[in-house]
């Protein structure tokens, strides 16, 4: 291992040669109290960056075990390194020359406390992985700057981002301490029956669609009804209460703008924890739920969509149910059945994103377009059934139609931004004015039919490159020749997320995808390597911006592939 003062010199003898003399630097540099380790060298000012990290021991980072010794405060705490060596690094960051010269910088990251492979901590070191645009005039090396870089400001940063000593340990504490806690209560809903809580006091509303931050000066605090009251006590926090939503059926009523959406959508967040003052801490939902939109133009490949949708014009069949261009009911139906296949507990479903036909289908249409002649059975028919043969519970936002109240166990109004319990009110209103609709459900929610992926139809390889994967902002991953669109999966939160989804689905081709192994399956097996070895067993070498997702997350790339086949279990 050469230290820092050959470094230094290798970086002046490299001045105004060109760019390509950089290759030299790879490699593992001693420094006095850490280790710089040049992983990837870019090959021009305008390329992507080069991957860097650095590996303090803990003798000097000094972290306390107790800010890692449990799973949640290991995550916690690693996602506390990275948004302050982000901070750090913007000071230091700037523009020295052509292209990204000059650059530092560390995976960027939104409210969400997240597994990710920006830092790492444990007993023996603390590992942070960054980016540096090497510098330059023109296409020639800029020696003295890149000496300056990596030899002074790295250092500098290092001491003010990732050593105990320079940190807020309050900060810190409560940051650990929060994430502890939010999980803590995740894991408890089950016990009381609940799918998701709410605390007292929590913000929701977010600054603008584009700003995830909270809304700060209008923002009316969450306050729960009385009959949904739950106490908690947490771990670090103490005493919690806040609204509980239990198991089955919930419907979330009110008029326009009194903020049904912002509800369901930190319910969809909820399976992710948030930084202190996100005001979504003590938003809880459980793990598995899953966001149900329409989306119609998706692709879909051989979903059995027939409890929701059958005789399709020209008789087409609903069992294996494939299309380049779905609509908006057949979309939202395979969007369900996807999601069951990957093993939800807990449909979340916002009218303003939902087929009205796929939803409703009142007395009188019933009278005016005969059941045979209407493909689809809707929601309502058979959201009842999900839970009673799945135990899948459905919580549905729905200021539009009174149908629901009849399927409904929990009845949820918002009035002004606050939630009233009026189950009682929904019953008696049902009671008193009949629908007089016909169930049209049949007994049964219906087989969710196992599909096996084709490992042909999955091709990472483009031109004479066997895989190439690339990210365009949160919705789009390049994988080989395709695009897959995920602009609709909305519970993807960071675009970490996505290059991680597309190393995973290589991974599950290389390892599981083999014509026998189910989807169900497939998923359940690169979730536990995961669970297992950790993010790093994904992509080639040490990467820094992969993020963690759940297997529907990966499900739902899988199956918007458009060249994706499979086939049935039989
Ligand atoms: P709905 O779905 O009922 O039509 P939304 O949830 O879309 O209503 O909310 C309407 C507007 O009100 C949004 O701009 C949202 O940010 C804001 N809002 C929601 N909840 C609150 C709250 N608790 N305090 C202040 N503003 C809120
Ligand atoms: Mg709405």
């Amino acid at each position: 291992m050469s230290n820092r003062e050959k470094l230094r010199q290798l970086l002046l003898q490299l001045d105004d040669k060109s760019y390509k003399a950089y290759k030299d630097i790879k490699g593992r540099y001693h420094f006095s109290d850490f280790t710089l380790i040049v992983d990837r060298v870019q090959g021009d000012p305008f390329a992507s960056p080069s991957h860097v990290r650095v590996q303090l021991s803990q003798a000097v980072a000094d972290f306390p075990k107790t800010l890692y010794q449990s799973r949640s405060r290991e995550i916690a705490l690693r996602d506390y390194l990275t948004r302050q060596f982000d901070l750090v690094a913007r000071e230091f960051s700037s523009h020295r020359g052509t292209g990204n010269s000059g650059r530092i910088a560390i995976m960027s990251v939104g409210q969400s406390v997240i597994e990710r492979t920006a830092a790492f901590v444990n007993d023996e070191l603390v590992e942070v992985r960054f980016v540096v645009g090497l510098p330059a005039r023109g296409r020639r090396i800029s020696g003295r700057q890149a000496a300056e870089m990596l030899c002074e400001d790295i250092p500098e940063i290092v001491d003010q981002a990732l050593k105990y000593e320079s940190l807020d340990a309050v900060e810190i504490k409560q940051h650990v301490e929060t994430i502890e806690d939010a999980d803590w209560l995740r894991q408890q809903l089950a016990e009381r029956d609940l799918v998701a809580f709410i605390a007292d006091d929590a913000i929701l509303p977010r600054r603008s669609g584009v700003d995830d931050r909270p809304l700060d000066k209008n923002a009316l605090p969450f306050q729960s009804p009385e009959t949904l009251r739950e106490t908690f006590n947490c771990p670090n926090r103490g005493e919690v209460t806040g609204m509980g939503i239990p198991a089955g059926i919930t419907l979330i009523v009110g008029g326009g703008y009194h903020g049904k959406s912002t509800v369901l959508r930190s319910l969809e967040v909820g399976v992710y924890n948030h930084i202190p003052g996100d005001g979504r801490e003590l938003v809880v939902t459980q793990a598995s739920a899953v966001k149900i939109r329409a989306e119609d133009g998706r692709s879909i490949a051989s979903v059995d969509i027939s409890p929701f949708i059958n005789q399709l014009p020209q008789g087409r069949s609903t069992r294996q149910f494939s299309t380049a261009n779905a609509s908006g009911s057949t979309s939202q139906a395979a969007n369900i059945i996807e999601a069951l296949e990957a093993n939800t507990q807990l449909l979340l479903v916002d009218e303003d994103t939902a087929a009205t036909n796929f939803m409703i289908r009142d007395h009188r249409m019933q009278q005016l377009i005969a059941k045979d002649k209407e493909p689809i059975t809707p929601f309502i028919d058979k959201i009842r059934q999900l839970y009673t043969d799945y135990g899948v519970s459905t919580i549905v936002v729905m200021g539009g139609s009174g149908d629901y109240f009849d399927v409904a166990d929990t009845v949820i109004a918002m009035d002004n931004f606050q939630p009233y319990d009026v189950t009682e009110k929904a019953r008696a209103i049902a009671k008193q004015y009949q629908t007089e609709r016909i169930p049209e459900g049949g007994k049964e929610f219906g087989e969710i039919a196992p599909r096996i992926p084709l490992p042909e139809s999955i091709d990472p390889s483009r031109g004479s490159r066997d895989v190439k994967l690339k990210v365009r902002d949160v919705d789009e991953v390049v994988f080989g020749k395709e695009e897959i669109d995920l602009a609709a999966v909305e519970q993807i939160v960071e675009k970490g997320q996505l290059r991680a989804i597309a190393e995973a689905i290589v991974y599950a081709k290389r390892h599981y995808i083999n014509g026998r192994t189910t989807v169900a399956e497939v998923l359940n097996r690169m979730m536990a390597d995961l669970e297992s070895q950790g993010l790093d067993l994904l992509g080639n070498l040490p990467e820094g911006d992969l993020v963690l997702f759940r297997q529907f997350e990966l499900a739902a790339a899988l199956n918007r592939l458009r060249t994706l086949q499979v086939r049935d279990h039989h």
